[in-house]
């Protein structure tokens, strides 16, 4: 018993210095901090890496795939806040931390996943933790989840080459789309706001780096 104690103490103190870290290195809602600090990352890795869950790094997920930094999450997360974030899609599920932290800010979330075991695991996870307002796809999110769009807010978080045009055309007017753009060794982080029917804003933000984004299903 005193040893699971230790591990609460543990993991309170290292999400609380994991918070301080974020804060440090820009991150300003104070909202997303605290999505960041109540929502148990350690569940969403294995048990050998739960120790290290409260580090702002990648930690590897199976498949060749990767929870991402939480300072990425909580950096993309802040980018779509400021309008209406009723439906929210994002692309790339895989252990479904961004998903979870997405589901705080968003009435319905919509979760993309190209990897079988890694969507039906998030399945599981998502019962068990009792998230009433995330939803499952195992597809390929290239094409977005047209059934369910247009969205307010689009998040990949796997990088295409280029961005996907069924992203776009799902998005609302005035709906932002955060995205890792690129290939070979260089990625930038791309906010896109549709402007109108035909109209597109784009600033490029951060060089980052995402596993890719594949077409297809695995
Ligand atoms: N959102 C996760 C990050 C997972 S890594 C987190 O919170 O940490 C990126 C995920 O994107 C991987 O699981 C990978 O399988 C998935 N992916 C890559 N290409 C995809 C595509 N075309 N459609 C859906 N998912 C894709």
């Amino acid at each position: 018993m005193n040893e699971h104690r230790g591990i609460g103490l543990t993991s309170e103190r290292t999400r609380i210095r994991l918070v301080k870290q974020l804060k440090e290195m820009g991150v300003i809602n104070l909202d997303v901090l605290d999505a960041i600090q109540t929502t148990p990352r350690h569940l969403f890795v294995d048990e050998g890496l739960a120790s290290r869950a409260y580090e702002n790094t990648a930690l590897p997920i199976g498949h060749g795939q990767t929870i991402s930094q939480p300072y990425i999450v909580a950096k993309m997360t802040e980018l779509l806040l400021g309008g209406p974030l009723d439906k929210v899609l994002e692309i790339g599920a895989g252990c479904g931390y961004q998903s979870v932290i997405l589901a705080r800010f968003a009435k319905q979330v919509y979760s993309v996943e190209r990897i079988s075991p890694l969507a039906i695991k998030l399945r599981e996870r998502i019962q068990q933790l009792r998230y009433r307002n995330i939803l499952v796809k195992y597809g390929d999110g290239m094409q977005g989840w047209p059934e369910n769009g247009p969205f307010d807010a689009i998040l990949a978080a796997a990088a295409p080459e280029s961005v996907p045009p069924k992203l776009l055309e799902q998005l609302k007017i005035g709906g932002r789309l955060v995205i890792p753009v690129g290939g070979d060794g260089h990625q930038d982080l791309l906010l896109i706001t549709r402007e109108d029917e035909d109209n597109y804003s784009e600033k490029k933000l951060d060089a980052v780096s995402f596993v890719p984004m594949k077409s297809g299903m695995n």
